[in-house]
């Protein structure tokens, strides 16, 4: 029968000492056993950098088994590795200036931990504590599983930003991203000292197309304009959808008149696009409003209220082409 709690003698106060459990031979013994079974590597080297012990998982990590490497330099089991292509990834071309290398940071430190991998395709966390005898413990532990789930959730950051950032039905820049390039690339303009452009572009009666074809096809033919327009860009042109049949571009580094020739050339592009072999006459036209910042000095927001009254001068003149905004360029 148990003694009632409040029954009990109260513990004597114990010292630190006392608090760590005296290391019996059948506590080494222990010891020794759950050190060789973990999966995890664990290796002791010499004040000489010699291996003086080394479990399973540590000895396949240099491509041996223990009894192999037992006694062996930490640089022959590295050779060993290397030269063999099993355990640690040693990944060069020159071995003796990869060893140089790893000796300027071996016990340089009293501890270190890193990430390495190995030829098998697997990850481990590595540490290494120095004692102060200059023994040095070495213990990783695999680390595999979280990579993978890292190089995850990075493939699905990256998925998540590009969807954040692009138009779901033509693939181009959304408003937002448009916005946020075209800031950049103008604020670039202005400290590089150069002229920047933008175009703000819209399809001409378009409500007609999805009135006589059907919506699909209205989709259908966004698409292409934007591929169109796309092809006639330059990679570091920024260019977008900014909602419904409105597109916009940012045209860095461009002066009045090659701003006007391209504003000409998208316009042209996009009259000359073939929507459908079965109404080879589906045509779509485009207004152009263009607005020139002489050395990129005004803001993104001026520049669009400014296109946007040209391109209203543009639908209002009969469509189908490019007007210039504002005051006469400085
Ligand atoms: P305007 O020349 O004056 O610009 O005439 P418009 O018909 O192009 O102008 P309006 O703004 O009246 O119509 C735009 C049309 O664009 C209305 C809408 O049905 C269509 N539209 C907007 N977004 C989409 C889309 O994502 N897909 C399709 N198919 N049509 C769209
Ligand atoms: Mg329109
Ligand atoms: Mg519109």
């Amino acid at each position: 029968m148990s003694v009632p709690a409040d029954k009990q003698p109260e513990p004597a106060p114990r010292s630190e000492a006392d608090l760590r459990a005296p290391v019996t031979q059948a506590t080494q013994a222990l010891l020794l056993e759950a050190m060789e079974k973990t999966a995890d590597g664990i290796g002791i080297y010499d004040p000489n950098d010699r291996i003086i012990y080394a479990n399973r998982s540590c000895a396949e990590f240099f491509g041996m088994s223990p009894d192999q490497i037992l006694g062996q330099s930490f640089a022959a089991s590295i050779r060993h590795a290397y030269t063999t292509g099993k355990g640690v990834n040693v990944e060069t071309d020159d071995i003796d200036a990869w060893l140089a290398m790893a000796f300027q940071k071996r016990r340089r430190q009293r501890y270190r931990s890193f990430q390495t991998d190995t030829r098998d395709g697997r990850w481990v966390q590595l540490t290494e504590q120095m004692t102060d005898g200059d023994y040095l413990f070495m213990f990783f532990t695999d680390i595999t599983e979280q990579k993978r789930i890292e190089a995850k959730l990075q493939r699905l950051s990256a998925k998540l930003r590009f969807q954040a950032d692009t138009d779901d039905l033509t693939g181009i820049n959304n408003r937002r991203n448009f916005l946020r390039l075209a800031h950049k690339a103008q604020q670039r303009c202005r400290h590089a000292g150069k002229d920047c452009t933008l175009l703000l572009m819209d399809l001409d009666f378009f409500k007609r197309i999805n009135d006589a074809y059907g919506h699909q096809m209205g989709d259908r033919v966004l698409v292409n304009i934007s591929s169109a327009l796309s092809a006639e860009l330059r990679p570091y042109d920024v260019l977008g959808r900014l909602g419904g049949e409105e597109f916009a571009a940012l045209i860095p580094e461009a002066g009045l008149e090659r701003a006007h020739e391209v504003a000409e050339r998208l316009r042209r592009a996009v009259e000359a696009t073939v929507h459908s072999n079965e109404w080879p006459d589906l045509r779509v036209t485009l207004s152009v409003g263009i607005a020139f910042n002489a050395g990129a000095k005004r803001e993104l927001d001026a520049l669009i209220s400014q296109a946007d009254q040209a391109l209203y001068k543009a639908k209002h003149e009969g469509r189908n082409r490019c007007k210039i905004g504002g005051a006469s360029p400085e």
